[in-house]
């Protein structure tokens, strides 16, 4: 059975990891970007020279119409779609008493209307063909509050709002929707932490470190295999025991 999935944000971080443990699970991956060019780019050389088959297309995923556009160019390219993961997303903290409303629109653009505004655009063909499954990339930041992170909470607890509720939707086709909620996770998301943070945040983790993108890729990939088939409406922390 072909496998072929679509990645949101698989420049870097996280979604680069994912891209990569899909194509040496046997994927053909599509992948999108927004101003990375040149990563992805290096991305796709590296990955099509240990004989992976994947692309790379340019998406603002914060605007409907780039994200169609883009869902349709990655089936075009793949000729067909077994799995989306939804990862794209920012960060723009600050306390909520000297956050901008550009700040807060950017956040829940991006890592929530973002992932509706690309699941939106496949699920009628997932109906269609009876097949699919979607992984959405949350965080712990969901599920716990963090002060300074209003928006990103916001955002990320919407997603696992979202996750439940198209999960139960999509339930009797046998279309799985699950979330995974990583906590901290060393990407250039996390590096934007300020140093004297960074200590006190590994002091509050049971683990005492950061996870790897290497860990979360295997837990999706672990998700979009055929050994989940019967998981759907659930959220996977991936913590170091951060929320337990
Ligand atoms: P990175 O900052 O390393 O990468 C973010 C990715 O999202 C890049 O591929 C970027 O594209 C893409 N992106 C950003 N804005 C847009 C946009 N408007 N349209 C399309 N793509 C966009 O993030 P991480 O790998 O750290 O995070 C990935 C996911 O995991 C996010 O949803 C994040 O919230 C979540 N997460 C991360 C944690 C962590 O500790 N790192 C913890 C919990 C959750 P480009 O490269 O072109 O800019």
């Amino acid at each position: 059975m072909d496998k072929k999935a679509i990645v949101t944000g698989g420049s870097r971080g996280i979604g680069a990891a994912i891209v990569e443990t899909l194509v040496r699970e046997g994927f053909d991956v599509a992948f999108s970007y927004n101003v990375q060019k040149t990563m992805a780019e290096a991305m796709i050389e590296r990955l099509s020279q240990q004989g992976g088959r994947l692309a790379a297309f340019q998406a603002d995923l914060r605007q409907f119409a780039q994200a169609a556009a883009f869902i349709n160019q990655a089936k075009e390219f793949l000729t067909g779609v077994d799995l989306l993961v939804n990862n794209a997303g920012i960060t723009r903290d600050r306390s909520l008493f000297i956050m901008g409303e550009q700040d807060w629109r950017d956040v829940i653009d991006t890592n929530l209307n973002g992932y509706f505004n690309t699941t939106r655009n496949i699920i009628g063909y997932f109906y269609k063909n009876k097949r699919g499954c979607i992984i959405n990339i949350a965080s712990v930041s969901g599920l716990n509050g963090i002060a300074g992170q209003t928006s990103y909470c916001a955002s990320k607890a919407g997603i696992i709002g979202f996750t439940r509720a198209l999960a139960k939707e999509s339930a009797r086709l046998g279309i799985p929707v699950n979330c995974v909620a990583p906590g901290y996770v060393d990407t250039e998301m996390t590096r934007a932490i300020p140093e004297k943070h960074i200590h006190d945040i590994i002091a509050m983790i049971p683990m005492k470190r950061m996870g790897t993108v290497q860990e979360v890729a295997d837990l999706v990939a672990f998700l979009a295999s055929d050994k989940a088939r019967y998981i759907t409406g659930q959220v996977f922390s991936i913590d170091g025991g951060l929320t337990s």
